[in-house]
């Protein structure tokens, strides 16, 4: 990873590292709707060869640090609901709505920007084995003592894109990266996607989604988002969205980092220093006059795609009958606005690269 060694024509994507580190980002514990304790997340998790977890409650902002070691970085964030401007009150399951997941930048970041009490209050008492009934006063009292700064927008009016564009800002604000979550699952078209601006990272991928009748990839969002320029440096990750035992280990990403830090860690994560991935693994890629010499894990096809679609290439893109783990692309024309990979190992699997601005390759 040595960026000062590259050409005036170059762009890393991949560095070559051995600093790799498997993270979770969006995870749900018994804090909220999960199925297993933080403590188990973490157990779960270990056993599957990943350092970092991010915990992301429904709602609600929980630090986990006690559950940091050498070899495990806790992330504290939460995921946020707020009904989309298409969301139809009248339907009886609705689902159209904006999902954020906020992390938290620092560890003294302890404040949710927005707190739910009714919905603290249910998360409460389903732990008890309690009716989920509508909250007391003295119930909602104890809600509001959680560390917040302003209370949950109210959640039975619409979320114009203004709105969300402005929570978005106030997320960030208040010390946190925010990605957005699923947006097929939550029915959003393209354009309401693209009316959302600041955001750090999209799902591409999201294991929870898979499980149900909507897709799990968002591929299609990336592309747009990107195209729309409005959050320049959108990251893209791979997610389980874990709930259950289903979930777990489906979809992740993997940083490159100095060392296994939360410092460290935030700053990879900001810097877009990883890549998202339900199964093969890029280990270096670099574009260079032309030519994009990639490293994977056994694969069956890598795809360059930049603004305009996919990118021609000229050789060495030809499916081969046994998968590959060294590819020289040599591409039809400069990239466009910016290029990033796709790769597919033929069993379903795929990994993704974050996107890298391509200002002017021939400049
Ligand atoms: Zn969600
Ligand atoms: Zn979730």
């Amino acid at each position: 990873m040595n960026r000062k060694h590259l050409g005036r024509n170059e762009r890393l994507i991949i560095p070559s590292t051995t600093h790799l580190y498997k993270a979770c980002l969006h995870t749900h514990s018994t804090v909220s709707d999960g199925e297993y304790s933080p403590e188990e997340i973490k157990r779960q998790y270990q056993a599957f060869g990943y350092s970092v977890v991010a915990f992301t409650d429904h709602e609600m902002l929980r630090r986990h640090d006690e559950l940091a070691d050498d070899s495990f970085l806790p992330l504290a964030g939460l995921e946020n609901a707020f009904w989309s401007h298409r969301y139809d009150r009248h339907e009886p399951e609705p689902h159209d709505r904006v999902h954020l997941n906020l992390l938290a930048t620092r560890p003294d970041v302890v404040a949710q920007p927005w707190l739910d009490a009714r919905q603290y209050v249910r998360y409460a008492r389903r732990k008890k084995g309690l009716p989920e009934l509508d909250a007391t006063p003295e119930e909602l009292a104890i809600a509001r003592q959680e560390p917040h700064i302003g209370e949950h927008p109210d959640k039975s009016r619409y979320f114009d894109a203004e709105t969300v564009r402005a929570l978005v800002r106030e997320a960030e604000v208040a010390g946190f990266l925010v990605a957005l979550n699923h947006p097929h699952w939550s029915h959003l078209s393209l354009s309401d996607a693209d009316a959302i601006e600041g955001l750090w990272a999209l799902e591409v991928y999201n294991r929870d989604s898979e499980l149900t009748a909507e897709p799990g990839e968002n591929d299609d969002f990336y592309d747009a988002l990107l195209r729309g320029g409005k959050n320049p440096g959108l990251c893209c990750l791979a997610t389980d969205d874990t709930h259950t035992s289903d979930h777990i280990g489906h979809g992740w990403v993997n940083i490159w980092a100095d060392r296994l830090d939360h410092d460290s860690i935030i700053a990879a994560l900001r810097a877009g220093h990883f890549h998202a991935s339900t199964g093969p693994e890029f280990h270096e890629a670099r574009l260079a006059d032309g030519i994009l010499s990639v490293k994977t894990s056994p694969c069956a096809s890598v795809r360059v795609l930049d603004e305009k679609g996919r990118v021609e290439v000229q050789e060495g893109n030809a499916a081969p009958d046994t998968p590959r783990t060294e590819w020289t692309l040599v591409l039809d024309h400069n990239p466009s606005g910016y290029v990033r990979l796709v790769a597919e190992d033929g069993h379903g699997g795929k990994a993704w690269t974050n996107a890298v601005a391509i200002p002017c390759l021939s400049a």
